[in-house]
């Protein structure tokens, strides 16, 4: 279980800068920003590898990562101005890191994307 990357940041066998943290969720800066904040947020006790492998059980753990995300911003004073939030799922999308996790940007005006 957990055995990714993600999984040893969340056994502490790696360092990480831990930013949030609740029963079901970590929240750690990411190691090379696209933005001036940039925080990954991951599923503690459950591995799914990307989006696609999520399941109708998982939906609400899935809603959660997206709600630990919006609390850590209006915690940090970025929810005024706005963020982004971003799912990477398999190799067109750039997913690096098979461990399910959602990316929190903010700090500055974000490009578009897509391209
Ligand atoms: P993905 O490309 O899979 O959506 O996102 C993986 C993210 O993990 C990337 O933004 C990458 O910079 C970040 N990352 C990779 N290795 C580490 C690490 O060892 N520590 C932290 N904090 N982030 C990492």
């Amino acid at each position: 279980m957990n055995d990714t990357l993600f999984g040893k940041i969340i056994r502490r066998e790696i360092p990480a800068t831990i930013v949030y943290e609740d029963d079901e969720i970590l929240g750690f800066k990411d190691i090379a920003p696209q933005a001036p904040v940039h925080v990954l947020f991951v599923p503690k006790h459950e591995l799914i590898p990307t989006l696609d492998d999520a399941t109708p059980e998982q939906a609400a753990l899935i809603g959660k990562l997206a709600l630990a995300a919006a609390e850590y911003a209006r915690r940090e004073g970025l929810a005024q101005d706005g963020y982004r939030v971003v799912m990477n799922c398999r190799e067109h999308a750039g997913q690096t890191v098979f461990h399910l996790h959602l990316h929190l940007l903010a700090g500055a005006q974000l490009g578009r994307f897509g391209s």
